[in-house]
């Protein structure tokens, strides 16, 4: 543990080694704390048969504690300059390939299948860059060998993404992550453990992919559509939201209400009081009205 590359000092000496200049576009924000990369394995609960998938190791303080606690690791990294460093600071691993390569435009299920055991999910262990959580979240969700992510974020993004009906923080983010899986937010992280420190909060999620759908959707891409829309103007009522979006519903009112009370759905609640079970009864009945 004290030769481990997250020690301060270690990932100081490194940096210098190779006079690295952390670039703040890439969301480069170090982890220089060997508790906190512990308590993110064991939130991950992968042991020595799981296949792990990294995004961004940076110097490979993450990575290195992924390597000891699993079976073998995939890491994409966009930043050519860290390349010949990780291949210093992880030569001690075999257990590790780094694709070298900006997730958001790798074809993720073909490399994970080339280099991770075709037998076994994956799951999804990163503090990922803040500036396109969003997008890598969205992106791997449809992936299916993705069993589960783990994974270190702006503590208000994880809030959103966690966030239940009802609340301030719920929202069409909330609705795209739930529909696919179980969220919680695992650990509020200090800003401290950072080199250097980031300007916002951090936190933990980890989330679980469902085991059956939690609703049944007649068509996801529709269903999608309808929830942000449902929220395109937090304080206006489902029927000010939908009708913004489709207007040849107007005409159609008294019938298309009448239908969604029979599911306990009224229009004139606002789109934060409904449930992924009410948005995928609102989009199929509404897939009736709409052409
Ligand atoms: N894992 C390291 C740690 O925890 O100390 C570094 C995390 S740092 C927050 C984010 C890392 O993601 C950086 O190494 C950065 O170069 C890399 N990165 C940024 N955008 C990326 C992208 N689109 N695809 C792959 N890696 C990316």
């Amino acid at each position: 543990r004290q030769n481990a590359i997250s020690t301060p000092s270690k990932t100081k000496e490194i940096l210098q080694k190779y006079d690295f200049m952390f670039k703040k576009s890439l969301g480069q924000n170090f982890i220089i704390d060997t508790n906190i990369l512990l308590n993110i394995v064991e939130a991950a609960r992968i042991d020595e048969e799981s296949n792990v998938m990294e995004v961004g190791p940076g110097i490979g303080a993450l990575t290195e504690q992924l390597a000891k606690y699993s079976k073998q690791v995939l890491a994409f990294e966009i930043d050519q300059r860290l390349l010949p460093i990780l291949e210093d600071t992880l030569s001690d691993y075999d257990n590790i390939h780094v694709h070298h390569e900006d997730v958001l435009k790798a074809d993720v299920p073909a490399l994970l299948d080339q280099y991770l055991p075709a037998e076994g999910g994956v799951h999804v262990v990163a503090n990922l860059p803040y500036y396109v959580t969003t997008p890598i979240i969205l992106g791997l969700l449809k992936v299916p060998r993705i069993e589960s992510f783990t994974i270190m974020m702006q503590k208000e993004v994880a809030d959103r993404i966690s966030a239940k009906p009802g609340t301030k923080a719920y929202g069409s983010l909330s609705i795209a992550v739930q529909y696919y899986m179980q969220a919680e937010v695992a650990l509020i992280v200090p800003k401290t453990v950072f080199m250097p420190q980031p300007n916002v909060e951090s936190a933990v999620i980890h989330l679980r992919r469902h085991e059956q759908p939690v609703a049944h959707v007649e068509d996801e891409a529709f269903f999608f559509v309808v929830t942000r829309a449902s929220f395109q103007q937090r304080r206006k009522t489902l029927w000010n939201n939908l009708t913004a979006s489709f207007a040849e519903l107007k005409p159609q009112k008294e019938a298309f209400a009448d239908e969604l009370s029979a599911y306990d759905i009224s229009l004139t609640q606002r789109g934060e009081t409904l449930s992924i079970v009410d948005f995928a009864n609102l989009a199929n009945v509404l897939l009736k009205y709409v052409t």
